[in-house]
């Protein structure tokens, strides 16, 4: 009989955060386009799913009482109010089944949340924020993104210098102009990150 505990396995993580419309979706697709053993950390939300989206692939979907019930369960890692009212958190239970199947967990959370988890892995992540030029591009990139209402972007741009504040807690700073150069240093980073 064996007396240790097996022990879980743990691996590696790459944290991508960001103010809403400055990239962060597009870069974080692209290093999922070209890593195979890289997983995207599904997070939970209390959020209505919007266009296309679809439960368990671009988040899971729960109601408010729902997210407020597995906080008390302490299944996050961290969780957020990001938008009031608007719940949104990585659960225990994502990780342990993305580092199970031997992957590289990757995460697109709001800066809070980014500073929290690389908190919580240390030297096991990564943490890139990506920062658009400026607020008005950042504005200009949310209306041509058609996803919200105008009433939504105000919120999300007036919520950016804020979240900005926060850049200097992350392990590099990204900025995301011209989206070549930026897919390139995102690239850069993450190579060297995983050769270590
Ligand atoms: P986030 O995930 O940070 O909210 P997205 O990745 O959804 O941001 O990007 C917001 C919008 O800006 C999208 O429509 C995206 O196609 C566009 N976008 C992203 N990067 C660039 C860039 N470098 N130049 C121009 N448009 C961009
Ligand atoms: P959206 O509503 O645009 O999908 O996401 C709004 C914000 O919530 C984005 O900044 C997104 O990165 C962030 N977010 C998504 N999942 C999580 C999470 O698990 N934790 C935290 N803290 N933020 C998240």
């Amino acid at each position: 009989m064996c007396l240790f505990k097996k022990k879980a396995p743990k691996g590696k993580a790459l944290i991508f955060s960001a103010p809403s419309g400055s990239g962060k979706s597009t870069i974080v697709h692209h290093i999922l386009d070209i890593y195979p053993d890289m997983e995207f950390s599904v997070s939970a939300t209390s959020r209505q799913p919007r266009g296309e989206e679809k439960d368990g692939v671009d988040y899971y979907f729960l109601t408010e009482e729902e997210f407020r019930s597995r906080i008390a369960e302490n299944g996050f890692v961290e969780h957020e109010e990001v938008y009031p009212g608007r719940f949104y958190g990585t659960l225990k239970s994502e990780i342990k089944r993305i580092w199970d199947a031997g992957h590289v967990v990757i995460f697109d959370v709001d800066v809070k949340g980014g500073v929290n988890l690389k908190k919580y892995f240390g030297k096991d992540a990564l943490s890139v924020f990506i920062q658009a030029p400026s607020v008005e591009v950042l504005r200009e990139r949310l209306v041509k993104r058609g996803t919200d209402s105008p009433e939504d972007i105000e919120k999300r741009v007036a919520k950016a210098s804020e979240e900005m504040t926060y850049a200097p807690q992350f392990d590099h700073i990204l900025i995301n102009d011209d989206l070549q150069k930026a897919f390139d240093e995102a690239e850069a980073l993450v190579n060297h990150f995983l050769s270590k």
